[in-house]
């Protein structure tokens, strides 16, 4: 049983500081909101990078801007690693300061005020920056505990030779990380791999030691990779997830994009999972000729599909730029978007695929709404995390081809979910995952212990 909120008639304030991408934004806004709800109080800190909007949050939510001082070329490039550690050194100075403000503030004010300081893992400076004023830091790790149990094996993996990965190993098992093959494993485009080992050095670091470290995942889906955390590490571990089922839905895209609802209205006009819906989270980008092999695999489904072409998504193109013949092709059964409410798309009944990259917010969000998946993941961990869908839980099916999307594959991928009789068998694994996701977020399920767990020990520090 969790003990009081409130100390001295004040609520117990968390600092949250998600780092500025969606993908890590959202699952920490959740957090924010579970533990909101649970009656803690909320500070998020942000970067001026990439604000979010005050109005879309509980208007007792309080929000601090952390200046980010970082050459727009890096900004701009695809060196998310090089981004990464610049954010870090540019943030730690100025997070630091303004932690300090809000807590000279509350020294005016009666007992009770800010208690921890909950960050992103990969925000290693501001969590040295919260312990050095003497407040505990709890880490975020906002993939999957596989994912983690990546960046913990990263100096080994590489001594070892699997990483960088090389053409003829591919296929390899990676024996000190089963199930992983070579062409799972954690990775990004980066200048140097050297410093990418360090940033994750440095994550890894920050989270020994750290007073907990928190993940949005839950015990049925990844039990093995969380027990060998939990030997790997002498800190607590709470797997609290599926968050976006303990939160309301997202309202906005932190990159200003306009977010399509007239979507959900079309969706009320489709039969019962129907629809394919086609999103690769807010970062991956596809060449042209891939994205036209995209267009007409779908056009040639002859499915309904919600596409989410934001105008990033294609290197070198206009997201308005579709191929000759493809809007007649398509009429009406087909919505091209920048951006949608996901999380309502996702649990809306007409949907019944989903053909992601596998970012981890995008697969645990389909998990827990029981929306088979068609894999296409292209940086980072989404090939671990597809590799899990498609082999080990079995609840979707690979369209990769030599990394790239071809019309045919994405074909036989829809047929092969949403006709055959193997279609099936997905549904019925995608179900059962899906209400073990819902008894695990239940009075007495593994993510709602764990969650009164994190309350329990935020109030004890
Ligand atoms: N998302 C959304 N609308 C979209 C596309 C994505 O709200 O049109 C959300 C999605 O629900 C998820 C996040 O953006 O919470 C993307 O995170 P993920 O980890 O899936 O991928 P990333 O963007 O980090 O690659």
């Amino acid at each position: 049983m969790a003990a009081s909120p409130s100390r001295a008639g004040r609520r117990v304030r968390v600092v949250f500081f998600p780092f500025p991408y969606q993908g890590h934004f959202n699952p920490v806004l959740r957090l924010a909101s579970a533990l909101h709800a649970r009656g803690l109080a909320v500070t998020v800190f942000h970067t001026d990078l990439r604000a979010p909007d005050p109005a879309d949050y509980p208007s007792d939510y309080r929000f601090v801007s952390v200046p980010v001082h970082v050459p727009t070329d890096v900004v701009a490039s695809e060196d998310i690693a090089r981004l990464v550690m610049e954010l870090n050194v540019s943030c730690a100075a100025p997070f630091r300061e303004r932690l300090a403000a809000l807590l000279a503030e509350e020294e005016d004010e009666e007992a009770g005020g800010v208690r921890c300081v909950i960050t992103d893992v990969i925000w290693y400076s501001a969590q040295a920056a919260a312990r050095e004023l003497g407040l505990p830091a709890l880490g975020f790790m906002t993939s999957s505990a596989a994912s983690f149990r990546n960046f913990i094996a990263y100096p080994t993996l590489i001594e070892k030779g699997y990483l960088p990965v090389q053409e003829e190993r591919r296929d390899d098992p990676v024996d000190i990380l089963p199930p992983f093959r070579v062409k799972d494993l954690q990775r990004i485009e980066t200048s140097s791999l050297a410093d990418f080992a360090s940033l994750l050095g440095h994550t890894v670091d920050g989270a020994r030691r750290s007073s907990g470290l928190i993940l949005n995942t839950f015990e049925a889906l990844e039990a093995a990779d969380l027990d060998k955390i939990r030997g790997d590490m002498s800190i607590p571990v709470f797997a609290v997830g599926p968050l976006n089922k303990l939160a309301p839905p997202i309202k906005s895209s932190l990159y200003q994009l306009q977010q399509d609802r007239r979507c959900l209205d079309w969706l009320g006009t489709q039969a019962p999972r129907s629809v394919i819906y086609v999103s690769f989270g807010s970062l991956a980008t596809m060449d042209p000729h891939e994205f036209v092999e995209l267009a007409w695999g779908l056009a040639d489904s002859k499915r309904p599909f919600i596409w989410v072409a934001r105008p990033s998504l294609i290197r070198g193109f206009e997201s308005g730029d579709l191929p000759d013949g493809f809007r007649e092709e398509v009429g009406d059964r087909g919505r091209i978007v920048d951006w949608v409410p996901q999380d309502e798309v996702l649990s809306h009944p007409a949907v019944g695929a989903f053909l992601t990259h596998n970012g981890w917010n995008s697969t645990m969000e389909a998990v827990s709404e029981g929306v088979p998946m068609i894999a296409r993941p292209f940086l980072g961990d989404q090939y671990g995390n597809a590799m899990f869908v498609c082999s080990v839980w079995r609840v979707g099916v690979e369209v990769r081809v030599e990394d790239q999307l071809d019309r045919g594959k994405i074909q036989d991928a829809i047929g092969e979910l949403m006709v055959n009789k193997r279609g099936k068998e997905v549904r019925d694994r995608m179900a059962n995952l899906k209400e073990m996701a819902e008894k695990g977020i239940k009075e007495g399920g593994s993510s709602h212990t764990a969650l009164l767990k994190v309350v329990d020990l935020i109030l004890s520090v």
